[in-house]
């Protein structure tokens, strides 16, 4: 009788947390085989657009893993194409090899929806729940292990946990930092495929996109819910453009631009700018969260060819700055008062864009200069600079 791994998810792609799992997977549950198996069409998620098909995640599966012993890439749920019911694969697997015991390996998330999958009980039958963790979050898996208490009494489920080391990246950030030209967390084999077959945007044309492509990819790299919130920045920045004389169709770009890498974590922002050789000052790389603006520029310049206006309009549109030029200001105050927004005085910053643009971005710099202050928090040095810099411009102004 052996011990019998199953590993399975879309693999899109495969990445080193996924080696450092299965290698941790391998000694604590002491398996004689670990089967890797990559789904055709996963029933609990769709494959991110844009995709390379499971043809392509199967090849880059093998590439991954064909240096860690015990390991096999199989095409079990690839072959069978359809929705990959995990509830099927273990049936097959059992059929051909009763007497073998299987490990069904899943991560925190999965575990916490099990009751929904097909079959639940029959699943906990046929195989041990193995569970890893994907992250840090220690309240993730305090709750991880009360439901798999849960699960040992309703379905008499019989669970493994393992506590493993991880890499605590996702295959959405993996593709993300591929498209922004910075691969990590890829095994070598596994980015040379991808670059051999222009997988990820690696063989796409993005400099100079008509602006209905670049709006559609350009969502598909942000998160979800980040994006109401870009569209409002574009069609805010357009609107803002045709009323003070900028060009709409760059507005319009730099609102559909302005968050591309801010679903990137700290760490990973860091990454991008060493990956560009940028230069940072000791404030940005102790708040890397702040850095997207920076990276989103920088990104928006090599990846997507925009123009050094429209780099530097992106690069200021957090922190804001004195001397801003026209694309920059609105930029800056479309973000702040795009109709998603809602905080207090978003009313009057929003009444005030249409009749005095500087008193306007002077009113956004002062409610997060005062916000910042009232936190207690450090504030960026430029953003101070500009808010005195139109504090002064509007003193004589209306008072606001
Ligand atoms: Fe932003
Ligand atoms: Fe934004």
């Amino acid at each position: 009788m052996s011990r019998i791994g199953i590993y399975g998810g879309s693999f899109n792609p495969p990445h080193t947390g996924h080696l450092l799992a299965a290698e941790e997977l391998i000694r604590a549950l002491k398996l004689d085989q670990l089967l890797i198996i990559p789904a055709a069409d996963p029933p609990h998620k769709t494959i991110a657009a844009g995709s390379p098909g499971p043809e392509a995640r199967l090849a880059m599966c093998r590439a991954a893993f064909s240096g860690i012993p015990k390991v096999e890439v199989s095409d079990l749920e690839i072959a069978r194409a359809g929705k990959s019911y995990t509830v099927d694969t273990l049936t097959e697997l059992k059929a051909r090899t009763p007497h073998d015991e299987l490990f069904l390996i899943m991560g925190t998330d999965m575990l916490l929806t099990f009751r929904l999958w097909r079959e639940p009980e029959k699943i906990a039958s046929l195989a041990a729940l193995v569970v890893m963790r994907r992250s840090e979050n220690a309240e993730l898996w305090d709750q991880t292990g009360r439901e798999a208490s849960a699960l040992q009494r309703d379905l008499h489920a019989r669970i493994v946990t393992v506590k493993n080391a991880c890499v605590p990246v996702s295959s959405t950030t993996v593709r993300r930092l591929i498209a922004f030209g910075a691969p990590d967390y890829l095994p070598g084999d596994v980015e040379a495929l991808i670059r051999e077959n222009g997988w990820y945007l690696t063989g796409a044309k993005l400099q100079g996109l008509p602006i209905e492509r670049l709006r559609e990819i350009s969502l598909e790299l942000h998160d979800e819910k980040r994006r109401a919130h870009v569209i409002g920045t574009a069609e805010t920045a357009r609107a803002l453009a045709e009323r003070w004389g900028a060009d709409p169709d760059v507005a319009y770009r730099a609102g559909i631009l302005h968050d591309i890498t801010k679903a990137l974590g700290g760490r990973e922002q860091l990454h991008l700018c060493d990956q560009y050789d940028m230069m940072l000052t000791p404030f940005q790389r102790e708040n890397p969260k702040l850095l997207h603006a920076k990276t989103g520029a920088v990104v928006a310049r090599e990846i997507f060819g925009e123009s050094e206006e429209l780099a530097q309009a992106l690069w200021w549109h957090t922190t804001g700055r004195a001397r801003m030029t026209l694309l920059d200001k609105i930029l800056y105050i479309a973000d702040y008062m795009e109709p998603n927004r809602r905080f207090a005085g978003v009313e009057k910053l929003r009444a005030l864009v249409w009749t005095d643009l500087d008193a306007a971005i002077y009113h956004g710099l002062d409610l997060s200069v005062s916000l910042l202050r009232e936190q207690g928090r450090i504030i960026d040095p430029d953003s101070l600079e500009g808010w005195e810099y139109y504090r002064n411009r509007t003193e004589r102004s209306e008072p606001l």
